[in-house]
């Protein structure tokens, strides 16, 4: 059998810079709670998307609960948030008892359509926050949200958690919005095994969030809680394999593109494929290299013959307003549900960053035969 190939796995450096600092940590004894590659970690991370402030959480996901609440979001509050997205970007409206109305994606972008946030604000006036994704490592059309949010006064939460050292414009995205979350997911382009970041300019913000994140502490000699308080902090050797991935950033980066390029070569002459959308203003980190099939062979038919090969790819995120979880919700769209088109005909090829050029021929082998047994 030839060897797997995946869609994403765990990339350590070949230097071995992970395990020095989770040695570090062994030989301090700094094992819990806390400690100096937590804090290097932090510091490090918001150095390198330039946040003011940075905290270290156990997921992005609680790091998106954390940006919920730290922006006023509680019960019965109406929360804006793109529809085509991981269900860890709405979930945590939910733990706020919130309730989310779903916006569709523009195709230029495959992220929030900034004109259907417009129609959505003419709907609901009263919004507490707005939630924006960078799929793929693609970014939002972020000039126009922002204007559309701040002429709202309405608070903007970037979930970039697929998109770290990906910039719009020359900044890091997750770095435009009020509070910004990335994830270290072990999947993502790098890895603590699991982990997430919440960042932002409002410095008080992250301390109070940093309170809330160790069980809300009260400042006393014996335990006393005047808020409710979560478990959320991220540990302090799963910190030094963040510190390590974090040097490998730009590399990943470079072979994420780099097999974005190849697919875009080998592929881009068959009929019914489109690659996901690259414009000048945006640098991605191309995490995944994601496709739209428009003829007549299917995301599944792809996908199957792929994995007959002993090669991994997957759908595009199903989008929330067809979740049997959130279909309650109401949705924002333009008149076609372009979330759902991307939905039905997307595919994410391996974009696996220990792929070799060997491995990137046979996918595209493997695909190329498809087109042609058709
Ligand atoms: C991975 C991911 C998250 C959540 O991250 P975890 O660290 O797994 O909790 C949130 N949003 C999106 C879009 C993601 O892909």
């Amino acid at each position: 059998m030839t060897e797997r190939i995946y869609l994403s796995s765990p990339h350590m450096s070949d230097e071995g810079y992970e395990m020095q600092y989770v040695k570090e940590a062994f030989e301090t004894n700094w094992i819990a709670p806390l400690g100096e590659n937590v804090n290097q970690f932090e510091k490090e991370l918001a150095e390198k998307v330039g946040s003011k402030a940075a905290l270290a959480l156990s997921s992005g996901t609680a790091a998106m609960h954390l940006a919920l609440k730290a922006a006023g979001v509680g019960e019965g509050d109406i929360v804006f948030c793109q529809s085509l997205t991981f269900a860890a970007t709405s979930n945590p409206i939910i733990y706020q008892h919130a309730i989310p109305v779903f916006i569709d994606s523009d195709p230029e972008t495959w992220n929030m359509s900034p004109e259907a946030l417009e129609k959505a604000f003419e709907k609901y006036p009263n919004v507490k926050a707005v939630i924006v994704v960078h799929l793929y490592g693609l970014s939002a059309d972020m000039d126009k949200i922002l204007e559309i949010c701040r002429r709202h006064n309405v608070p903007i939460i970037e979930d970039a958690a697929e998109s770290l050292g990906a910039y719009y414009k020359g900044k890091h995205t997750g770095t435009f919005g009020d509070y910004g979350i990335f994830s270290f997911n072990g999947n993502k382009i790098i890895t603590t095994s699991g982990g997430g970041m919440l960042v932002s300019n409002h410095v008080d913000k992250i301390e109070k969030a940093r309170f809330w994140s160790t069980q809300s502490r009260d400042q006393a000699r014996h335990y006393q809680h005047s808020e409710l308080g979560y478990n959320y902090r991220m540990s302090n050797v799963l910190a030094g394999i963040g510190r390590g991935q974090l040097k490998v950033l730009d590399d990943r980066v470079a072979k994420k593109k780099y097999i974005f390029e190849f697919y875009k070569r080998e592929l881009g002459g068959l009929d019914g494929i489109e690659f996901m959308p690259i414009h000048e203003w945006n640098e991605p980190n191309y995490w995944l290299s994601a496709i739209q099939l428009t003829g007549d062979i299917r995301p599944i038919d792809l996908i199957e013959a792929l994995e007959k090969e002993n090669i991994e790819s997957r759908p595009v995120w199903k989008p929330m307003h067809l979740q049997p979880y959130y279909e309650k919700y109401d949705y924002i769209h333009l008149g076609t549900d372009v979330a759902a088109k991307l939905f039905e005909n997307g595919v994410c090829l391996p974009s696996d960053t220990k792929m070799t050029d060997e491995d990137l021929k046979r996918v595209c082998g493997t695909i190329k035969e498809l087109w042609k047994k058709r």
